[in-house]
């Protein structure tokens, strides 16, 4: 029997270390914090709870397939739910449209209201991803990017010099599809020139599978992971640092922690390999995506309804987002914002129409560096800087023998489908026990 270490208790470890353990590896996860989740975490204060950073996912199967792969399936444990509209986008000249996922005419109806002739021109910018999609898929989401075994296309595509920004504006002449379809790279802190254009297969994924919440607040996947986990008899160390990975020989042989050192056949790195000095020197040239400024508010009284999540574009970009709980008649809302945030963010909201001051009963502001430094790292992963990232960023193998990498600082990238990916990715590498 393997014994692996796995360092770092978010949503990448968590799946990694069931994973593993299902396959018969004695897995000890290693986690700084008092408790696992990371960014899919809750935060709470005064009878409310918000989700700490995700609230939707993208690629539902992926968690699906987790939960099947370790045990029972994921429907017996909690209800994974389509949000029928993924966003209110409101944009500068007073229009907006409320975004379906999961449906090509849905999409084209909504986006025929901003003008016509708009839903089929947005319909055929995301068609033009569909072979992406299916070549992108098989040889570097399922199964570990093999350069040798992918075909030419393949490899033509992932290493291609278009990036978002140059597909987009030649996509579109309307402003406001350009803010569309950039928004989720803006969303998690890049520039749209950096990133390569076939990530914006992520409007694809949308717009065929959808986006997947769930009752009362995404963070609590990470409460059936963590019992999941248990069942699997994978020993949790929580409030515990790692500080190195120990090479002896040539390969990784423990694992040095703040509770001392613990041995190991295999190490999976699902946190920042920056902070590992074992790891650092072969992602020296990458550098993180920041979050976005964060403010978790408690509302009480009379509180305008407002839809899953809006997003209000402009400098500052801000997004609201509403779920978790909320004691009687309260409401939890979430502010996120980007750019330009010379004033307090909840003047910046009142800026663009929505008031919540007379509401706020509870405030919990989260500033990105707060984000950072209470996860060791940056949950939105590594910046795209051109197609170089790729290979510049770890993928599930690492330079040194017997560590394995996991999580949004690795290929395939941040956000809960492509985390829970690498995951997978790392069980097929390391194999059966
Ligand atoms: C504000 C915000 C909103 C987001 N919204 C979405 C969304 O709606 N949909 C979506 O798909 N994605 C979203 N994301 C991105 C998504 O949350 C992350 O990509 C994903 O959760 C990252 O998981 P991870 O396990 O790789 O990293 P993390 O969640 O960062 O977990 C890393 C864990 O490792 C621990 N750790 C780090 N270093 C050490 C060490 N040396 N020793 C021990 N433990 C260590 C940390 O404490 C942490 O628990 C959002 C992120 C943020 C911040």
């Amino acid at each position: 029997m393997g014994r692996v270490v796995v360092i770092g208790g978010g949503f990448a470890g968590m799946a990694s270390a069931a994973r593993l353990a299902k396959l018969g590896h004695e897995v000890t996860l290693v986690e700084q914090m008092p408790q696992l989740g990371g960014a899919m975490g809750t935060v709470e204060q005064d009878g409310f709870t918000w989700d700490a950073g995700p609230s939707t996912t993208l690629l539902p199967a992926v968690v699906r397939d987790l939960f099947r792969k370790t045990g029972r399936p994921l429907e017996r444990e909690i209800d994974l739910v389509q949000q029928p509209i993924m966003r209110t986008h409101h944009f500068q000249d007073d229009t907006s449209v409320a975004l379906p996922g999961g449906s090509r005419a849905a999409q084209i109806d909504a986006l025929d209201g901003l003008g016509a002739g708009l839903g089929d021109q947005w319909a055929a910018y995301v068609e033009g991803f569909a072979d992406d999609w299916e070549a992108i898929r098989r040889d570097y989401l399922e199964r570990p990017w093999v350069p040798e075994i992918a075909s030419k296309e393949t490899s033509a595509r992932i290493f291609t010099r278009e990036m978002m920004a140059k597909r987009v504006k030649k996509s579109f002449k309307d402003d406001r599809l350009r803010l569309l379809a950039a928004h989720p790279f803006v969303f998690e802190g890049h520039d749209t020139r950096d990133v390569p254009a076939w990530m914006g297969m992520a409007s694809y994924v949308e717009q065929r599978f959808g986006a997947w919440t769930i009752e009362g607040g995404f963070g609590r996947l990470s409460g059936v992971l963590a019992q999941r986990l248990a069942t699997r008899k994978v020993n949790v160390l929580t409030d515990t640092t790692v500080s190195d990975i120990v090479v002896r020989s040539g390969r990784a042989a423990a694992v040095a922690t703040s509770a001392g050192e613990l041995d190991a056949d295999v190490v999976v790195c699902a946190g920042d390999p920056r902070r590992i000095p074992t790891l650092a020197p072969f992602v020296r040239r990458t550098m993180p995506a920041i979050p976005p400024v964060v403010c978790h508010l408690g509302l009480t009284g009379d509180v305008p309804d407002l839809p899953a999540e809006s997003v209000f574009h402009g400098d500052p970009l801000i997004v609201v987002r509403t779920g978790g709980t909320a004691p009687d008649g309260g409401k939890a809302v979430t502010i996120f914002g980007r750019g330009l945030l010379a004033e307090d963010i909840v003047l910046g909201l009142v800026r663009k129409g929505i008031n919540l001051r007379p509401f706020v009963e509870v405030r919990v502001d989260r500033s990105p560096r707060t984000q950072v430094e209470q996860w060791g790292g940056s949950p939105m992963g590594v910046l795209w800087q051109g197609r170089s990232t790729l290979k510049e960023r770890l993928s599930s193998t690492t330079p040194v023998p017997g560590v394995y990498s996991a999580g949004a600082h690795t290929n395939p990238g941040a956000g809960i489908p492509y985390v829970g990916l690498s995951a997978a990715l790392v069980a097929q590498e390391i194999g059966p026990a």
